[in-house]
């Protein structure tokens, strides 16, 4: 097993594996390592039990390691809660470091977009970079977000939630900060319908959102979240 420098316990909501449900890594089999604590607070989070930086179970690097390879997939996600909260960073670190060290992975990081960590960010295959929208009464930094797509223009997705014309219209002013600062990047940006944990499927939104994406020029993938509709929105662990 991995040689590690430290031995830190991590707090950790949960580890299984599932096929990604959202994003334009949408349908690849992975396993997913969310670590429990996030005080970013958004209010329409489907995962509030993530939230509490003293549940959870604690576990070491090689325990979460063995984990990981006993499900066979060789794609890992970090998320939560927020793991990139500065509780959990030494820890993520020892957990990167150490999947690096046991054998070829590819490692994403799930980031909220409140945060650039570069150390974590130097490390990882990819970045998932929530742009908060309106809906969620939290706000990204459009010059964090930039500061972000300059330092890592090979290895990230933007990500927004839309529940309505105001996250879509949001969105669109948002990208038009990024253009007129970086005109030569062609963003990778991802608009999520939102499906709400208590909602029927939102079909209306869905197709709304499409139709607001081509009248303001198509410039962002629209990809629902694919886990929701195969065990409906309340289920976890999928
Ligand atoms: S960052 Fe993620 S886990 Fe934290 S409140 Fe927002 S949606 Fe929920």
């Amino acid at each position: 097993m991995t040689n590690l420098s430290s031995h830190q316990l991590m707090n950790i909501h949960s580890i299984y594996p599932a096929t990604e449900g959202e994003g334009v890594h949408l349908g690849m089999p992975q396993v997913f390592v969310r670590f429990q604590g996030c005080a970013v607070g958004c209010v329409n989070c489907d995962s509030m039990e993530t939230w509490d930086f003293h549940a959870g179970q604690k576990f070491l690097a090689n325990e979460i390691l063995t984990k990981i390879i006993s499900y066979g997939v060789s794609r890992i996600s970090i998320t939560g809660g927020d793991p990139l909260h500065p509780k959990h960073v030494p820890a993520v670190l020892e957990l990167i470091r150490a999947i690096r060290a046991s054998g070829n992975f590819f490692i994403n990081i799930e980031a909220a977009g409140t945060r650039v960590v570069k150390e974590v960010f130097d490390l990882v295959d990819y970045i998932s970079y929530d742009y908060k929208t309106p809906s969620t009464q939290v706000k990204t930094s459009v010059d964090l977000l930039i500061s972000m797509v300059l330092a890592y223009p090979e290895k990230y997705q933007i990500k927004s939630v839309i529940q309505d014309r105001k996250d879509f219209d949001d969105v669109v002013s948002a990208r038009e900060k990024v253009v007129q600062q970086i005109p030569n990047h062609s963003l990778n940006w991802v608009l999520t319908p939102a499906y709400g944990t208590n909602e029927n499927f939102p079909r209306e939104r869905f197709i709304a959102i499409q139709d607001w994406n081509y009248s303001s020029g198509g410039h962002f993938r629209f990809i629902g979240q694919q886990h929701k509709w195969i065990y409906g929105p309340k289920e976890m662990l999928v």
